[in-house]
């Protein structure tokens, strides 16, 4: 499914077969999650992607064939590959841990093609292996909603209390590993969204109401999935002396300006942007530790439009949606 031009829906194409080129891996593509962020590309609100473009990051693929110099996985392992596609390796960023940042890194589903297709080709550098214990659906949301959530849950601090704003695909997920950490979960959803608070309680949550309730007690720390800017100055008064907020979405709408007495008392304020190899690496220890279990509408690859459509909607929804190729 191809992505001629921003703000114009995804076509079928037929392409060449992707050829592995140096330290690549040529994969089948075995399930591919819908991420919010393919709908920021989608609709143009991320600037200069590769066009034409297929997206998706959080792909589940099968090797099928090896570039030049690749060995890390053998032909028929299975792989998945995140949203951090490439980095050079020599910028200061890099070199100092800190690759998320990088300049010139390049990122599946927006400068490289990504997996809303039946074949792609991905860096083995940046490839994760998967846990056996989760099939090919269950496992691609745990590659960005997964991987992005679990970077901002230690950006967040190891505060107790933990408040959840939006409770998708990533709050999903990263509620289970809270509560395996043995924290206390709040989550707040869109007003009226009686099925995800519902569903926020059964992860364990233990309160779980509106964004435009105050919280019911302060919070340590609050990451905003939702990428709504509103919520900023609203976690910021949640949150106790000393708590984080912090903002987990690429995109998110303006920020209202918001008086200096709620920053004051050394809250913090800081956004989580993409990730480092490391942070895929402990993200899929813990979650063979913790046995997190991830909730999934699987759709056709042909359906990738209806996917997205839902997404922007806000059609309530468990868990994430998974693309199958055919
Ligand atoms: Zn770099
Ligand atoms: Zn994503």
């Amino acid at each position: 499914m191809l992505l001629e031009r921003p703000g114009t829906p995804l076509r079928e194409a037929t392409l060449p077969r992707p050829v592995p080129g140096p330290g690549q891996v040529l994969l089948d593509v075995l399930a591919c999650g819908v991420c919010r962020t393919d709908l920021h590309v989608a609709d143009g609100e991320l600037p200069d992607p590769k066009l034409p473009l297929v997206l998706g990051h959080q792909i589940v693929g099968r090797v099928a064939e090896l570039g030049a110099g690749a060995g890390r996985f053998r032909v028929g392992e299975r792989v998945g590959v995140p949203w951090l596609g490439w980095t050079c390796g020599v910028c200061p960023y890099c070199r100092s841990g800190r690759e998320n940042l990088c300049d010139r890194a390049r990122f599946t589903g927006w400068q490289l093609d990504g997996g809303y297709a039946q074949h792609t080709v991905a860096d083995e550098r940046y490839c994760v292996p998967l846990p056996q214990s989760y099939d090919d659906v269950a496992a691609a949301p745990l590659l960005c909603a997964g991987l992005i959530g679990w970077r901002a849950l230690v950006a967040a601090g190891s505060g107790e209390r933990l408040g959840l704003y939006g409770f998708g695909a990533a709050a999903h997920l990263i509620a289970q590993v809270a509560r395996h950490q043995g924290r206390r979960v709040f989550a707040f959803t869109r007003p009226g969204d009686s099925e995800a608070q519902a569903f926020a309680r059964e992860l364990g949550a233990e309160w779980a109401g509106p964004s435009d309730t105050p919280a019911p007690e302060p919070l340590d720390a609050a990451i905003l999935f939702a990428p709504a800017g509103a919520l900023v100055p609203v976690a910021l008064r949640a949150v106790a002396k000393g708590g984080t907020v912090v903002c987990a979405g690429i995109h998110m709408s303006p920020i209202p300006s918001f008086p200096y007495d709620i920053l004051w008392g050394e809250r913090i304020l800081r956004s989580v942007a993409n990730l480092t190899r490391r942070d895929g690496a402990e993200f899929i220890e813990t979650v063979r530790q913790a046995g997190i279990r991830t909730w999934t509408e699987p759709l056709p690859l042909a359906r990738a439009n209806e996917a997205l459509d839902r997404l922007r909607r806000g059609d309530s929804l468990r868990g994430a949606f998974v693309l199958t190729p055919d």
